[in-house]
């Protein structure tokens, strides 16, 4: 998992480059924005694991 400090130019950048990706760690999840312990996040659909978080 990628960590980014929010508020820097390139993280909304990031959440929009992945969102829609292919899960890295099952094989048909697809990432989608939501929240991860409280931060802006990108996680997979299918097993919840976080691929970036804005923290
Ligand atoms: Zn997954």
């Amino acid at each position: 998992m990628q960590r980014v400090k929010k508020g820097r130019d390139d993280s909304h950048v990031v959440l929009e480059r992945l969102t829609d990706q292919t899960c890295a760690f099952c094989d048909d999840g697809l990432l989608t924005p939501g929240e991860y312990k409280g931060n802006q996040a990108i996680l997979c659909k299918s097993c919840n694991t976080p691929a970036v978080q804005l923290w």
